[in-house]
């Protein structure tokens, strides 16, 4: 009989529920929307019903567990702790509550994490054994497998690339620090970087010209697509600000390769930028050893999947 997992993404807006096989092809998902529960044991049983429904879709299987990524998600201990985007205060104690509506293991982890399992069984990290990956969004989540697992530290939050310092006294962070590497190569890092360089320089281009609220990374894009300097120019400032971060992540655990996901790195023309940086800041002795790529996990669903890939993975002990 063929083994499947539930995968889950929990996301402000929406909750998104997946089942998925052991070769990492979503076969089904379904959605509740996480914004319209303020009550969190009304949202568990939404939940609960939500994957029984998708298990009962496909009896008779077998089904392994359920794998959860979540913003503030604490792997050690299954809990999701205050999570400013979600409407759930306080500690929120997830795997517990599941597993007692649901006769089978549930494990919970941050979404980065998440996406690092996804691409560790099913994606461009298959068969390595060392890797990060890198997500931007929002925000700037990773995840770094390390000897084959994903590290976790001793509290359950290492790989925290995000809120690595990149220029002391810089912008201030949602963390409440200054000059973190969220705030210059996030959809909102990216935005800034644009008005400063706009501040900085004479530019003349069309994204001056649009109301400041509307512009975002798809116009950066576009623009950068098409020759615009301004946009030429936050493409090779954010490329420079992650590329030195990358650069000195590699010297922590020395990856094999690097996975960049999420909108923003698709940013037009970012990679080679992010690449020409990384490789100046590494160190001689990993020159040209530390390929950085995109994830080849299929957007739509990966988020889903790397949740139920840690299932996959047999993490849930
Ligand atoms: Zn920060």
């Amino acid at each position: 009989m063929e083994r499947y997992a539930i995968g889950v993404d929990i996301g402000g807006t929406n909750t998104d529920i997946g089942i998925v096989t052991s070769t990492g092809e979503c076969l089904s998902r379904s959605r509740i929307p996480t914004q319209q529960f303020s009550i969190i044991d009304d949202y568990v049983d939404a939940l609960s019903n939500g994957i029984k429904v998708l298990v009962e879709q496909y009896q008779p299987c077998e089904v392994s567990g359920v794998g959860i990524g979540a913003p503030n998600a604490h792997f050690y201990t299954g809990t999701i702790d205050n999570a400013p985007n979600l409407p759930f205060k306080g500690k929120i104690f997830l795997k517990k509550m599941l597993e007692e509506r649901l006769s089978m293991p549930v494990v919970v982890t941050n979404d980065a994490n998440a996406a690092a399992y996804g691409e560790l069984v099913f994606g461009g990290g298959r068969g390595m054994s060392d890797f990060i990956m890198l997500t931007l969004g929002t925000g700037v989540g990773s995840g770094i497998v390390s000897g084959g697992k994903v590290v976790y530290g001793h509290d359950g939050f290492a790989g925290e690339l995000g809120h690595v310092i990149t220029f002391p006294g810089g912008r201030l962070c949602t963390c409440g620090r200054h000059g973190c590497l969220e705030e210059y190569a996030s959809a909102r890092g990216i935005i800034k970087n644009l008005w400063e360089l706009a501040a900085q320089g004479n530019y003349s281009s069309p994204l001056l010209e649009m109301d400041k609220s509307a512009v975002d990374c798809i116009m950066i894009s576009n623009a950068a697509a098409q020759g615009d300097s301004l946009a030429k120019a936050v493409v090779e400032r954010t490329g420079f600000v992650l590329g030195l971060a990358l650069a000195n992540a590699v010297a922590v655990t020395s990856p094999e390769a690097i996975f960049l996901m999420g909108g923003p790195a698709r940013l037009h023309g970012l990679l080679p930028e992010i690449r020409k940086s990384f490789e100046n800041h590494l160190l001689t002795s990993y020159k040209g050893k530390v390929e950085v790529r995109f994830s080849e996990l299929d957007a739509n669903n990966a988020a889903i999947v790397g949740a139920a890939a840690m299932v996959l993975a047999e993490e849930c002990k």
